[in-house]
């Protein structure tokens, strides 16, 4: 079945025009204000970097700015290559209500352990100043150039409830049950479907009735995100990534079944939850989108695109509907008052694919070319216009070298590294030590199989893919450690912040 065709109601972007308030607009304008006010202080340039859990933000962030800070191998980001850039390091972040990310502790995870840091779990900044001299004779004339990078990791599945404020609790209700009989998510979602079943919506409200509603909402949609379904679209996202919301009461509620337009009754049960997710659009989806999303120039896109491929043709229409209702974000509809007030515009946005190291260099641009169908479905059914859209098939780390294996006559492409303790191949158990070769298998020619939803099942797809350590890195004779590897993190740095280091 092609994935025009799915049943799952596809917002456009205007539904978005009209999810603010005139208070909230109010607010981004002082924003605004405040913003450029900074701005011409020095010029600053605000990153976000997003993608669903585990996607790759952390590991993106810290070798990014590891390699500027270490002048790594860069030759495809052109500032780096003519040696225009003089200095890149930290400086204190603008915002002091926001967490600082972690940097200096997640390097110390991947080059002194060998370990993977810790992942995002909720929102966090990082100001990187890079000092250059500007590729124009004119420019040099004045002063040396000088960029504050504002890095901005949060979750996108945060970003993915801001289609939230544009529906009523009704709308979310019936939505939620709509999706959650889709063929990939109707049997993790029975027992919540089955607990909903029993209850009546215009009963007393029962504090205990909807903390199990909750629950059983919230167990389903994380087991969503399990390895074998890698399912991508999940409101409300705090349900998955509460932040400093783990636990609190704004988060006790679940959609209901069976829900007129007509008027609530007071004192139900229906009535409770309706507030508590009226109460979390106010309390926790405005605010995050005024205070972070509104104020972003570039972004980046990181997602996982193969464990969707393992996964099979619903994962992968799943993981399009993502990043079309991500998409969708970025850009209110035209004409709405709210695009005026954006405190700056974003003019470039990214879709990455990362862990391409986990493919032989062969299977790269089959990968970028997956990434691309993706993105231009998601483009064309968002009807998104305005800013330039790139992909790319990267690994922020590269965790493998490529070698040949020779079996019998065939010789056959491999990579090598040494898998995760835990991690096993044909029965072998890996004891996170020892370094491997690994044949990674190809990804199809045939594109057009991975989007059909009435393709193959999943089990016997030929990708699968083990998780390697993090790569030793060789010292040089001086006793300095080499700079993060890494494959195209050099493209996605031109393209996210070249023109403004010209
Ligand atoms: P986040 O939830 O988006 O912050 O995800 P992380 O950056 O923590 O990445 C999740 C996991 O994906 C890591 O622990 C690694 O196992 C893996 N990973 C992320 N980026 C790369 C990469 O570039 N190469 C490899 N081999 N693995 C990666």
């Amino acid at each position: 079945m092609p994935i025009s065709g799915s049943p799952i109601p596809i917002r456009s972007i205007s539904d978005l025009a009209t999810l603010t308030s005139y208070t909230d607009e109010a607010l981004i304008a002082l924003d605004t204000l405040a913003g450029r006010a900074t701005g011409l202080m020095s010029p600053s340039l605000r990153l976000g970097v997003t993608g669903l859990s585990r996607a790759g933000k952390t590991v993106f962030i810290s070798s990014l700015v590891h390699n500027l800070v270490h002048g790594g191998r860069l030759p495809l980001f052109e500032a780096q290559k003519s040696g225009r850039i003089a200095r890149a390091f930290l400086e204190e972040q603008p915002d002091d209500a926001v967490p600082r990310f972690q940097y200096e502790d997640h390097i110390s995870a991947l080059l002194e352990s060998r370990l993977w840091p810790d992942s995002t779990r909720a929102i966090s900044e990082l100001r990187l100043t890079i000092e250059y001299e500007s590729a124009s004779g004119w420019s040099r004339l004045f002063s040396r150039g000088k960029l504050s990078l504002d890095i901005v990791d949060y979750p996108g599945e945060w970003l993915l409830d801001l289609p939230l404020l544009g529906k009523s609790y009704t709308t979310f209700s019936a939505e939620a049950f709509e999706m959650a009989v889709h063929d990939v998510r109707a049997d993790l979602s029975q027992p919540w479907r089955d607990l909903s079943a029993t209850v009546d919506a215009t009963a007393p409200a029962d504090e205990m009735m909807a903390r199990a509603l909750a629950e059983s909402f919230a167990t389903y949609l994380k087991a969503c995100k399990d390895d074998q379904r890698a399912l991508s679209t999940l409101p409300p996202g705090r349900f998955l990534m509460p932040g400093d919301l783990e636990g609190s009461p704004a988060l006790t509620f679940a959609p209901l079944p069976g829900l007129g337009e007509g008027r609530t009754k007071p004192g139900s049960l229906h009535a409770m939850m309706e507030r508590r997710y009226e109460a979390y659009k106010t309390h926790v989806i405005k605010p995050f989108f005024r205070e972070h999303i509104a104020r972003l120039d570039r972004q980046i896109v990181l997602i996982d695109a193969m464990q969707a491929l393992n996964a099979g043709p619903g994962a992968v229409a799943d993981l399009e509907r993502a990043v079309m209702e991500i998409l969708a974000c970025f850009r209110p509809g035209r004409g709405s008052f709210l695009t005026d007030l954006f405190a700056r515009r974003i003019d470039r946005i990214l879709i990455a694919a990362t862990k391409a190291d986990h493919l032989h260099h062969e299977s790269h641009d089959r990968l970028q070319a997956i990434v691309r169908r993706l993105a231009d479905r998601a483009v064309d059914r968002a009807s998104f216009s305005g800013a330039k859209v790139d992909v790319l098939a990267m690994a922020a780390i590269r965790a493998t070298r490529e070698g040949t294996v020779k079996q019998g006559r065939e010789t056959l492409p491999v990579i090598i590294g040494t898998p995760l303790a835990g991690e096993t191949i044909g029965g072998e158990k890996f004891d996170g030590e020892t370094e491997t070769a690994v044949f990674p298998g190809d990804l199809p020619k045939n594109i057009n199989a991975l989007f059909d939803q009435d393709g193959e099942p999943s089990t016997d797809r030929a990708l699968r893919f083990v998780r390697f350590r993090p790569p030793r890195l060789e010292k040089t004779a001086e006793g300095l450690t080499l700079s993060l590897p890494h494959i195209r993190l050099d493209r996605a740095l031109q393209f996210l912040i070249g023109d403004h280091l010209a």
